[in-house]
């Protein structure tokens, strides 16, 4: 028998998250976003339960080849733009449009022979300061590549720092109103937390670009939980209990001894550690479901095992279910969401660290 762990994809669940994001903005467009191999469920295995997006956005170039091999035939966002002139090329043949995010860009699509027109995204730093044009600089990107024979229509995008808390999106909003007043072109700012939580950037927004929450985890947790947005886990790990120790008071358990009972216990070793993705600096204490009832993690986790409590589950034992996040087969929920910030991170970092080593496999 294989190792016990596994992972499972809902597209059903995939779909539901999509027409929440349709719900939350009834007059965009969608790109549903799948960089990182669809924050790491797989392009494959998500396509299903998203095809009905408008689109999809993502970074790789064989990612895009991917989903064009899968018979999409519809948009296709290059969300970080090309990374060299020959990339253009490509583009071309699988008619992707790109962002353009610097001069550099604007050089090699200058310089390249082109057959058919380029569908380009203008990107704008409104402040976050990682990729686009400053709102000085952007009104004259925008003149050269409106200049350019290989340019066809140019859409206008910007992205938020802040959608998902307390500093909020206002001074990004002003200052991109203001750089694209009198521009023509499609619009493009909401990620998954401003979807959810600024209206005022969906209306302003041609397409949104949802992506965390298409796979159900809150984009402003724990200010919210992705049972609060309506949204559905759609990954879940899953492993068993592969052997049991009982344990006096006393005693530690694991690497380093971090845990030492304070009463006689009963343990359980689940086949899932961090060479499974499961993050290591989870503390005793995080959540964790067996037989789909709520208990805890104890001592540190290794590559290949985590350790849990059983002392109050009598009935668990030897071959039960361990869900690691998502949903167990009584229908319980742990949200990644909850295990990602007992761990010190993000749900976005959980799933997309999902180990190469885990079977997948999707629900029908
Ligand atoms: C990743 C990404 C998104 C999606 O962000 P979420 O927080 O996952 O919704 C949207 N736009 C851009 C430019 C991105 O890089």
């Amino acid at each position: 028998m294989p190792r016990p762990i596994s992972a499972t994809i809902y597209p059903a669940a995939l779909q539901h998250n999509l027409n929440r994001s349709r719900a939350a903005a009834p007059e965009a467009k969608v790109w549903a976003v799948v960089k990182a191999n669809a924050y790491g469920h797989g392009i494959g295995r998500v396509f299903e339960g998203l095809r009905s997006a408008d689109g999809f956005a993502l970074l790789d170039l064989d990612e895009a080849q991917a989903l064009r091999a899968l018979g999409w035939r519809g948009p296709i966002l290059l969300l970080e733009g090309i990374f060299e002139p020959r990339d253009l090329e490509l583009c071309s043949r699988l008619d992707l449009w790109h962002t353009v995010h610097c001069d550099e860009q604007i050089d090699w699509l200058a310089a390249c022979k082109t057959h058919v027109a380029h569908r380009v995204f203008l990107k704008m730093n409104s402040g976050m300061n990682r990729l686009g044009f400053t709102p000085e600089r952007y009104r004259s990107a925008w003149a050269r590549l409106s200049a350019l024979p290989q340019v066809d229509e140019i859409s206008l995008m910007t992205h938020f720092s802040d959608a998902d808390g307390g500093k909020g999106i206002a001074a990004q909003m002003a200052c991109f109103a203001e750089a694209t007043r009198d521009l023509p072109g499609e619009r493009s700012l909401s990620n998954s937390a401003a979807t959810l939580r600024h209206p005022d950037a969906v209306a302003a927004s041609d397409w949104i670009r949802p992506g965390i929450s298409l796979y159900g985890s809150a984009p402003d947790h724990p200010e919210h939980t992705a049972a609060d947005w309506g949204l559905q886990p759609t990954m879940t790990l899953s492993s068993k209990i592969i052997a049991t120790q009982a344990i006096s008071s006393g005693s530690s358990v694991g690497y380093g001894s971090t845990f030492i009972a304070d009463n006689p216990m009963r343990v359980g070793v689940v086949a899932c550690g961090y060479a499974d993705g499961y993050p290591r600096v989870a503390p005793t204490g995080t959540p964790v479901l067996v037989d789909g009832v709520r208990t805890r993690l104890i001592g540190r986790v290794s590559m290949d095992m985590v350790m849990v409590d059983l002392t109050h589950l009598p009935q668990a034992g030897m071959g039960s279910v361990v869900t690691l996040w998502g949903r167990a087969q009584n229908g319980v929920v742990l949200g990644i969401d909850e295990v990602a910030r007992a761990a010190g991170t993000l749900g976005y970092e959980l799933m997309c660290g999902l180990a190469q080593r885990v079977p997948v496999q999707v629900a029908d």
